[in-house]
């Protein structure tokens, strides 16, 4: 049977990559459970409030997110059974605007990982000053097990029970970890059939017959290269020939594969759940992605030589992404890696404890709220083009995306240099700060 969604962030590319987690995260490493997403992100959080000297107030209020959602989803499997999923959904903040982000279903998913999440979307729309708050949802399933008709059904069933949370203005979802188009499709239809209105903004990522932009499927992976190519230029490195290894190889790290090549670098690893393909002349990508079409997984591609997941963390390249799920980067790996420059593709891919050792050896480190940011950039495009009905070709949506994180870039690089703290650091500082100064100005409503 073939794969009934496709798994990455954002799958929209046909390339499976079934439980990268199982592989190479945490979730499965005893040893690592310590290292809770939201606590990850709180401690980044923390450093960034202690810089900034936060008023108390403030620092209490974006320490808890505004509202938490578990929910029951059952449904009826193809066989007549009923089978009863847990879904939650995370609004951390909205003070900047509605409550904005994916989507994610897995076997994995756990009201932590999508509280770390949503606060993550929080500091994402801040970095690239979007007007959307923070938010996140999930439903632990496992989408490989389900027919086409059952994950309708696991879609159609968790919209309508959120009908009252999720909303154009309030809270807007987009596909994230083995959600994709058709994904977005189906909450767009179950909203408007519930709501009587064919309202476009209540979901981004949505195919473009639907009101979803061009230039949406690609933008994590093209966000990826931009950043990419801003770290390079600011570190004097040549971006011609210089060496990437991508980890995963769903949309965000095949599309940023795929268009780092096109800038002239030599792609000369990329991985999967299944395993890794390294070829030191680089791995021509349009041929990989269709091998994964074919195939499913990466493993057995035959143009280059298959290594571990793990060797490919230890490659000697100029840029390694990350760009599977969180904690891939651990304190067991991190002394082991030599690139230059990494840029998380990925939410979450280094934890706490390996960003010491990363910073200690000067690893540049482009931190995923940023990195990543072109997702929720292009969705923010999306829907200010739902609001007005009025649809941008392609050319128009790259070019704003481009110059929106390179002034992103920039902004962070400065507090970076300001303040002589990490880019992720700094990337904390600029985004809290911004959500903390609508806070001071908005007031507290009590
Ligand atoms: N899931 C993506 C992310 O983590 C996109 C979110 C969105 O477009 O709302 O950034």
């Amino acid at each position: 049977m073939p794969p009934a969604i496709t798994m990455s962030d954002e799958s929209s590319v046909e390339v499976a990559v079934p439980k990268a987690g199982a592989v190479v995260g945490a979730a499965t490493d005893p040893h690592l459970a310590d290292e809770n997403p939201f606590e990850e992100m709180m401690a980044r959080f923390d450093a960034a409030a202690e810089l900034l000297d936060l008023d108390p107030g403030i620092y209490q209020v974006l320490r808890h997110p505004e509202r938490q959602i578990i929910i029951s989803v059952p449904i009826q499997r193809d066989d007549g059974a009923v089978e009863v999923f847990t879904g939650y959904r995370v609004v951390h903040n909205t003070a900047r605007g509605p409550g904005k982000g994916g989507i994610r279903f897995d076997l994995m998913v756990t009201l932590d990982e999508v509280k770390a999440l949503a606060a993550w979307m929080t500091w994402k729309c801040a970095v690239v000053n979007i007007p959307f708050g923070g938010a996140k949802g999930g439903v632990v399933c496992d989408p490989p097990n389900l027919s086409d008709t059952e994950l309708e059904r696991v879609t159609r069933r968790y919209t309508a029970t959120l009908i009252n949370t999720i909303g154009p203005e309030s809270d807007i979802p987009a596909p994230d970890v083995n959600t994709n188009e058709r994904v977005m499709a189906w909450i767009m239809d179950t909203y408007a059939m519930h709501k009587r209105s064919a309202s476009q903004g209540v979901v981004t990522g949505k195919p473009i017959e639907l009101g979803g932009s061009l230039g949406r499927r690609e933008a994590t992976g093209r966000g990826c290269m931009i950043v990419t190519r801003e770290a390079l230029k600011h570190l004097g490195l040549p971006l011609r020939g210089s060496k990437v290894a991508v980890q995963g190889f769903g949309n965000v790290g095949s599309i940023a594969a795929k268009l780092m090549e096109q800038e002239g670098m030599t792609v000369v690893a990329v991985s999967d759940a299944s395993g890794a393909i390294y070829n030191p002349h680089g791995v021509y990508i349009d041929d990989a992605i269709q091998y994964c079409r074919d195939h499913r997984f990466l493993r057995g591609y035959p143009m280059g030589e298959e290594i571990s997941n793990q060797e490919l963390m230890a490659l000697d390249v100029d840029v390694l992404v990350p760009a599977a799920v969180e904690n891939t980067i651990t304190r067991r790996n991190a002394g082991d890696i030599k690139a230059k420059i990494i840029c998380e593709g990925a939410n979450g891919p280094t934890t706490a404890k390996a960003d010491r050792i990363l910073n200690d050896k000067g690893v540049f480190i482009i931190p995923d709220i940023l990195a990543n940011a072109g997702g929720v950039t292009v969705s923010y495009f999306e829907w200010v083009q739902n609001r007005s009905g009025y649809f941008w070709d392609e050319e128009t949506v790259v070019e704003r995306l481009g110059a929106n994180l390179v002034k992103a870039f920039g902004d962070v690089l400065d507090v970076a240099q300001r303040h002589s703290v990490s880019m992720r650091t700094a990337a904390y500082m600029l985004s809290v700060e911004r959500v903390a100064a609508v806070h001071r100005i908005r007031g507290m409503y009590a």
